[in-house]
């Protein structure tokens, strides 16, 4: 199995809470951009003239969806996915036209991922994002009308004076149409416009905790099963792409700031979008995917961390204090664990990074 990521590190504008890898640009994505990442593509390809043949590509960014459908046919021409492969597109609701949905899907894309946040126009504002919520609602009929039947909606939770209403509200705008939603806490960043200058009215931890436990409720009410710590799906509409991450999989970025992990060695491209059009860029040795990261991955999806794979991709056994301690974290709401297979509650998910810092 190999997972494509391809970066796009191109917005309109930049919002106040962002600090990936991405400049505001006027028009679209240069062609001289895509003319890198083909170059990078056959950098990696077996025997320099042989698609990679992913079985998932992941057209991320940045603001993927102000690349052209005829962009997009270029890179998944040169990548060459296998037969049934997940395609998924990042989209904008201010950057597509019903026309440009459907010039992605013709060129290949089958699944549309949308930056939605809230349904409230307010905190759309605040936060930077150039769309409204009719907007945004407006975008995923139009990806349905485009022949999109796999769709996903971004949710950002706890925003500056966010109530639990906006949460309702902005679940119910996306239920209809997504077939997955993703949601997320704000998290202030240092080097963004909210980092820089904190905004007012940010829920306290234990609000925005409260806000994610009521957010698992409301959706697995609208049939999303929960199976990571930020990703819900209806039955069957698991992103394959991101599952392939957090089962230690093999997949390549592509782009600045992409980070890869293939036959067990990570290694990621710096930022800086010149450096990577030069072809300056340097693939950087990340250390080896361990023992550590398989548990802490596993750890975020439901379906949790069997300890007989893990004895059997990486020899490794849980000590018996560490095996007390998976039973205290079941005793206490955190987990359950059975013995063989520990998966952490969304209460658990939400102490996560504690969990970890315990476990191992
Ligand atoms: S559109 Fe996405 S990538 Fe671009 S600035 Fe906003 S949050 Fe960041």
């Amino acid at each position: 199995m190999l997972g494509l990521y391809i970066h796009i590190p191109y917005c309109r504008s930049k919002c106040a809470y962002c600090d990936f890898a991405s400049a505001a640009v006027k028009g679209g994505v240069p062609d001289e951009y895509v003319d890198a990442v083909l170059r990078e593509l056959w950098r990696f390809s077996p025997c320099g003239s042989t698609p990679l043949r992913p079985d998932t590509v992941y057209l991320g960014g940045g603001t993927p969806s102000l690349l052209t459908p005829r962009q997009v046919s270029r890179i998944l021409d040169a990548a060459g996915p296998v037969p049934g492969a997940e395609i998924t597109l990042e989209a904008n609701p201010d950057t597509v036209t019903r026309d440009v949905l459907a010039g992605f899907r013709a060129a290949g894309v089958n699944r549309l991922s949308v930056g939605v946040q809230t349904a409230s126009d307010e905190s759309l504002r605040r936060i930077g994002r150039r769309h409204t919520a009719a907007e945004a609602a407006r975008t995923l009929k139009d990806a349905r009308a485009a022949g999109f039947e796999n769709i996903s909606g971004d949710i950002m939770l706890a925003l500056p004076h966010y109530t639990a209403d906006e949460m309702r509200d902005t679940v119910a705008l996306l239920a209809g149409e997504c077939t997955h939603i993703s949601a997320y806490l704000l998290k202030i960043e240092p080097d963004t416009v909210f980092g820089r200058r904190a905004p007012d009215g940010v829920p306290g931890d234990d609000e925005a905790a409260d806000f994610y436990l009521a957010c698992v409720d409301e959706l697995a009410a609208r049939g999303y099963r929960q199976y990571e710590i930020s990703n819900f799906a209806q039955p069957g509409f698991e992103g394959r792409h991101n599952l392939l991450y957090w089962d230690c999989r093999d997949y390549l970025g592509i782009g600045p700031s992409a980070h890869s992990c293939m036959s067990g060695k990570r290694f990621f491209t710096p930022r800086g979008t010149d450096a990577f059009l030069r072809a300056d860029a340097v693939y950087t040795p990340d250390g080896d995917c361990t023992a550590q990261d398989y548990i802490m991955l596993r750890l975020r999806l439901a379906e949790g961390l069997s300890l007989a794979k893990l004895q059997g991709r990486f020899g490794v056994s849980l000590t018996p204090a560490q095996t007390a301690f998976c039973r205290s974290l079941a005793q206490n709401g955190l987990a359950r664990f059975d013995g063989e297979t520990l998966s952490l509650t969304p209460r658990g998910m939400l102490v996560q990074n504690s969990v970890l810092t315990e476990l191992l």
